[in-house]
């Protein structure tokens, strides 16, 4: 494998990379960045959004770069302008030695003066959008006379979004190019169609989509009748409280509207969509990186190229209608080497499309419970608790406040105190959750478990490992079929909790898995494996489990005490035991 500096880069180049700290190439960088260092013939690259592939032909694009010219000698294409945007975020950073290097972004939705300006200053580089470039040109605000570089950048979505005579006007109009790279997730007969169209004798190159294969990326997915959509969703939200996410819409106006709920209930969201000018949209990017905002609402297109590394979940409102978009979106999360979770809520009938989706993918989607009203008071408590356990007060806020506290609560009892503290975080949700329905859509509420097509029972099972084990639905699988040798469809809707989880068996299977499991041991802990039914009688309970298949109607209702929420006792969280025993 190849480093950074054994690229025979220029040295400016070489620098900025270890500013930036990268330290190996990813695989498209390992592939492409040699070729076109040492000979930039025509090529396409096959490679998706984090991949890595805007350094990849970015590098050698500012390698070849003459800064004593003062002319656009590289030109890079993109669909949207928030990628625009982005290309020349990267670029500058990468050129940031490079003295004398000009990196100019134009595309529509600003106005274009300004950019007019811009491109009258001589850059070497320009990165457009297809529509604006042409209209930059046929105000002769610009000259590509001189241009010998062109990238086409997700060449796909360009086509898709209709600028294949855009662009084909763009290429002709090259009359000193001699190169053109093209890079796209996907190749379609029509992608080829360019390449024939305007390249000679081009080399491909393809890593594995970094999404399709991301095997980081937990794929879960909610049953729910339409008009629960809202609700679970809302849901969905409630029981994951440190979630940094991207909920996607199909329409723009859907994105507005749950968008606009969502922030009337006051989730810190904000809509992300076409319909918004580029400031706006630059505006909601800016307080989503620097996590004034939890989540965005968004469109496919409006979403496409947002840079966010660290993005913990992604929720499908809707389904895309293709299966090639859903690769797209939950690609967003489980970025660079991180995992992430991608949610879909799906009502009965869109199961097949899920099935559809995980042979794309090629990997399976774990139908999982949308949480009642006690199992999100709870996972909320726990989120505070830990976040007053690992809260660090400044130096100076002691110093200052110290006395006065201490003065106000001297005669408090500390359990009390914490009570309060809790109760105050808690009050509006607990408000809210107090008389929920069961939003799974086709089970019933009888509880005893639910029945396959084919008539054979399930039993809900619960085991004590859970996302505190480093566990996702895929690896406790993993993890249960190793040590059973049981085949891994006879697990179904696995429900990963922080530090418990619950999926279902066939009957038979039940007393098989609990006489296997539990001598078994994870990471140096003792395995409990048990049918959640029986834990309902269980010492201390641990109300708002899963019992049964599906939570008994009064574990979803506050009576009054928060410890009816399980922290009263037989759940792992309250015993005290676990913190000692992990890992
Ligand atoms: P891209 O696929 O070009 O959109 O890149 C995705 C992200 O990965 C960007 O934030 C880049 O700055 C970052 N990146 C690109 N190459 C590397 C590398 N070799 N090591 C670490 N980060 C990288």
């Amino acid at each position: 494998m190849n480093l950074f500096s054994d690229f025979p880069m220029r040295e400016e180049l070489t620098r900025a990379i270890s500013d930036l700290g990268f330290e190996t190439p990813t695989p498209i960088q390992q592939k492409v960045i040699p070729t076109l260092l040492a000979e930039p013939i025509d090529i396409i690259g096959l490679a998706q959004t984090g991949t890595g592939k805007t350094a990849a032909y970015g590098l050698p694009l500012l390698h070849h770069v003459d800064v004593s010219l003062k002319h656009v000698q590289c030109l890079v294409l993109s669909p949207t302008r928030e990628l625009c945007m982005q290309i020349q975020e990267e670029m500058t950073k990468y050129g940031a030695h490079m003295r004398g290097l000009r990196v100019t972004a134009v595309y529509g939705g600003v106005p274009i003066i300004g950019q007019m300006r811009e491109v009258r200053s001589n850059p070497q580089v320009i990165v457009a959008t297809p529509g604006r470039l042409i209209d930059l040109l046929e105000r002769k605000a610009l000259s590509l006379e001189h241009l010998q570089y062109v990238v086409l950048d997700e060449a796909d979505e360009m086509l898709n979004m209709g600028f294949r005579e855009d662009i084909d006007l763009i290429l002709k109009n090259t009359p000193a190019r001699e190169h053109t790279w093209l890079f796209s997730a996907t190749m379609s007969n029509e992608v080829r169609g360019i390449a024939k169209r305007f390249m000679k004798d081009w080399k491909e190159f393809s890593v594995a989509a970094a999404n399709t294969t991301n095997e980081n990326i937990d794929h879960q997915y909610y049953v729910a009748n339409h008009h629960n959509r809202f609700e679970t969703l809302r849901r969905l939200l409630d029981f994951t409280p440190g979630i940094y996410g991207i909920i996607f819409t199909r329409t723009k106006q859907d994105a507005q509207e749950v968008s606009e709920k969502l922030m009337k209930m006051g989730y810190p969201t904000s809509p992300l969509h076409g319909d918004m000018d580029q400031k706006m949209r630059s505006k909601v990017m800016e307080r989503f990186k620097s996590k004034a905002l939890q989540c965005i609402v968004a469109t496919d297109v409006a979403a496409r190229g947002i840079d966010v590394n660290d993005i913990t979940h992604v929720i499908n409102y809707e389904l895309p209608d293709d299966p090639e978009v859903y690769t797209h979106r939950s690609g967003r999360t489980a970025r660079a080497g991180k995992s992430g979770i991608c949610m879909s809520i799906v009502s009965p009938k869109q199961i097949s499309n899920i099935r559809q989706i995980e042979r794309l993918v090629k990997q399976k989607f774990h139908k999982s419970d949308i949480p009642d009203g006690a199992e999100i008071v709870r996972k909320k408590m726990f989120f505070y608790m830990e976040q007053i356990a690992t809260a660090e007060p400044k130096a100076d806020f002691a110093k200052l406040y110290t006395d006065l506290i201490h003065d106000q609560f001297a005669d408090v009892d500390k359990d009390e105190l914490i009570r309060k503290l809790i109760w105050l975080q808690l009050k509006d949700t607990i408000e809210v959750y107090q008389h929920t329905e069961d939003l799974n859509a086709g089970y019933d509420n009888k509880g005893g478990g639910d029945k396959s097509s084919r008539g054979n029972r399930y039993v809900r099972m619960f085991i004590n490992l859970g996302e505190k084990d480093g566990l996702n639905a895929q690896k406790l699988i993993q993890f249960i079929v190793e040590s059973t040798d049981v085949e891994p469809n006879t697990i179904d809707r696995v429900t990963v909790r922080d530090m418990s989880s619950y999926f279902n068996v066939p009957g038979d299977a039940a007393e098989y898995m609990i006489e296997h499991l539990s001598s078994k041991k994870f990471k140096g802990r003792k395995v409990r494996l048990d049918e959640a039914e029986q834990r309902t009688g269980g010492p201390g309970g641990g109300g708002g489990d899963f019992r049964g298949g599906r939570p008994k109607p009064q574990g979803a209702r506050y009576s009054g005490d928060v410890r009816a929420y399980g922290g009263g006792g037989g759940g792992r969280e309250s015993s005290g035991g676990y913190k000692g025993k992990k890992k």
